[in-house]
């Protein structure tokens, strides 16, 4: 759309293209490929001189719908959908780097990207060093000649870590290498990547974006330059999206807003609540004034998001019986859903990691999770009550 309006206006209405029946909502094309109406306009389409559809694994009319309002709602020149969250991670990847290259990422980022940079990429003779999400000054000091890529992701998981998203985006800068950011855990409502210097945003579409648990994808955002490598290797190892998946985001986005709004002032009173509680310890919420970086993400978010985690009294027992007390509460790893889910990361999601290295990252036995939904804050407090009691 060519004027300017505001995120929930192009969160409606941004990627529309209305067929020639005119349809008000977008429709679901399903069809694996598209007919040329004559032989000259299929060389001109293959050659790129014609805009058009083609293929499926390159681009299909939903997918460019959801890829638009995302650009939109981020201020990016060009998205590029995905299959799922970690082949957005791996298409980035792909996209921009070659052997020989270097990654500096933070220690603490999605677990399947941890495995990626350091198990996978290094047999391709991409390196990572990993460093501290908070600590700058670690950053500078990683980088190498050949470091090509930043990676991080702010709130980390599962301890609300910030990172200074404008300080990152200085070194690497500097550094001659371009800045990535997981935004998932904010989307572009609380948090927006690429006008804090950021080059490149990454979604999990997964979890927000649809923010009703239905199906999987993602995204990768940044200049049209920048995106040129990053779509040729989609549509030539095809992790690309389904139309089906892409109305799923597109209808899912349109509730961006109030979900995050809504979910974040639940979530933003629970943690209040909690604090308030005599068997929690500490409670990690970025919107709250005892968080360490509060005043950062007063400048970087708009709001403390929807996810928030908390040391019980008494470790992994107490942990436990707060998870099996719950009877509403959905006990998943996933999150970003309109139902609350409840998490215990040292036996879940952080399970496979040595106790002396979770240890080390904070992530103790009494540590739990919470993804804040859209039912009452009364019902989830007192959901939580019984555990905690
Ligand atoms: C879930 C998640 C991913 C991976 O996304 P999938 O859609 O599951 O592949 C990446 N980053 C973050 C922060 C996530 O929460």
């Amino acid at each position: 759309m060519e004027e300017e309006y505001d995120l929930e206006t192009l969160a409606v209405r941004s990627g529309v293209h209305r067929s020639q029946y005119n349809e008000h909502s977008e429709p679901i094309f399903l069809t694996s490929s598209f007919v040329f109406e004559s032989a000259a306009q299929a060389a001109a389409r293959f050659k790129g001189e014609e805009p058009g559809n083609i293929y499926a694994r390159f681009t299909n009319p939903t997918m460019t719908a959801f890829q638009e309002r995302l650009a939109s709602l981020e201020g990016a020149e060009v998205c590029v959908a995905t299959a799922s969250g970690m082949s957005a991670i791996l298409s980035c990847v792909m996209g921009l780097l070659n052997a020989g290259d270097h990654i500096v990422s933070s220690r603490s980022i999605f677990g399947s990207t941890v495995q990626l940079f350091g198990n996978i990429l290094s047999r391709f003779g991409i390196e990572t060093t990993f460093v501290s999400a908070s600590d700058p000054a670690e950053w500078e000091k990683a980088v190498k000649p050949n470091t090509k890529l930043f990676f991080v992701e702010t709130p980390s998981n599962p301890l609300m870590e910030l990172s200074d998203i404008a300080s990152l985006a200085m070194i690497a800068k500097k550094s001659g290498a371009r800045l990535a950011v997981d935004n998932c855990f904010c989307t572009p409502i609380i948090q927006r990547p690429l006008e804090l210097g950021a080059d490149i945003v990454i979604h999990s579409a997964t979890k927000y974006l649809d923010g009703q648990g239905r199906v999987l994808g993602g995204a990768v955002l940044g200049s049209a330059e920048s995106m040129e490598g990053v779509k040729n290797f989609l549509r030539t190892a095809g992790p690309t999206m389904s139309a089906f998946n892409a109305w799923i985001f597109l209808k899912g986005m349109e509730t961006l807003k109030i979900r995050m709004e809504a979910q974040s002032k639940s979530a933003h009173e629970i943690a209040q609540w909690l604090e308030a509680q005599p068997s929690v310890e500490r409670v990690y919420y970025p919107g709250l004034p005892s968080h360490p970086q509060h005043e950062l993400a007063k400048r970087q978010q708009s709001m403390g998001g929807a996810i928030l985690s908390f040391d019980i009294r008494g470790g992994r027992d107490a942990a436990w019986r707060v998870v099996d007390s719950t009877k509403m509460i959905s006990i998943t790893a996933n999150l970003g859903d309109t139902k609350t889910t409840i998490t215990h990361p040292a036996t879940t999601t952080h399970g496979r990691i040595s106790p002396e290295a979770r240890q080390a990252a904070g992530i103790g036995e009494g540590l739990l999770r919470l993804a804040v939904g859209l039912e009452s804050v009364e019902d989830i407090k007192k959901d939580l009550a019984r555990g905690l009691a």
